[in-house]
């Protein structure tokens, strides 16, 4: 396993250190990074967008918040993780996926030669539900969002999926597939298969997989979610489909 790791660690830095546009986000090991001016444009682009989910009210859970989670990353990232909404930790730094379900995220990426400065993560829904909003700093007060909460923040993510145009999405968890993929069916049957998301022209790929909470509460998904990362391995590697 650790050959393997370390394997397919060099073959992809390899390979970005000789593809022109980093599709994966990623820089070369050394030397100066220089933004292009698409990335610049992105970058300006995606910091809008945070800019107005930081300052929105458009459903009931803005006003419930301690802080919005728009999303972070590159603004080159060739592959993009789509969580679910901010849970208590993630509400307290803005950032998406944190606390021990980020740290096992980080694993993962860092298993397939990525990290969270080369992709971009960002949730379907941006600010934490919580079952009693007068109660931000209380552990065990998440909930579900309503189905008119997550419509009222799915334009953001359209958005940023129309700014990064990434090669790939990743979809943790089933909210996030059904959301990306307009399914009704569970994570159970979603995973490990290939779908499309469609956006007029814009036609991108999704790998649905288990979000790292569910990993952290059923440890036997692991060896699912190694199956799927390997499979968007191959496919940013140009190899078999999975
Ligand atoms: S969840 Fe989305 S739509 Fe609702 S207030 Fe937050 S950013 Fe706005």
């Amino acid at each position: 396993m650790a050959d393997e790791l370390l394997g397919l660690t060099r073959r992809l830095r390899r390979r970005v250190e000789q593809s022109p546009r980093c599709c994966w986000g990623l820089r070369p090991r050394e030397g100066v990074a220089i933004a292009s001016p698409g990335a610049a444009d992105a970058q300006s682009r995606l910091e809008a967008v945070a800019k107005a989910v930081r300052s929105c009210r458009r459903c009931p859970l803005g006003c419930a918040r301690m802080r919005a989670v728009p999303g972070a990353g590159s603004p080159e990232a060739g592959v993009l993780f789509v969580g679910e909404w901010p849970g208590f930790e993630d509400d307290r730094c803005g950032e998406p996926i944190v606390g021990p379900a980020g740290e096992l995220l980080d694993r993962i990426l860092a298993a397939i030669g990525l990290s969270r400065r080369a992709v971009f993560i960002a949730d379907i829904v941006k600010c934490r539900p919580m079952g009693d909003p007068d109660q931000p700093e209380a552990h065990g007060n998440d909930r579900l969002p309503t189905s008119e909460e997550m419509s009222a923040c799915r334009p953001y993510l359209v958005e940023q999926i129309r700014i990064l145009a990434p090669r790939c999405i990743v979809a943790l968890g089933e909210a996030a597939a059904r959301t990306l993929l307009g399914s009704e069916a569970p994570i159970g049957r979603l995973r490990g298969l290939w779908g499309e998301y469609r956006d007029g022209d814009l036609a991108v790929q999704v790998m649905p997989t288990y979000h790292p909470a569910a990993l952290l509460r059923d440890p036997e998904l692991k060896k699912l979610v190694w199956q799927d990362m390997k499979a968007l391995r191959d496919e940013l590697e140009g190899g078999p489909r999975a």
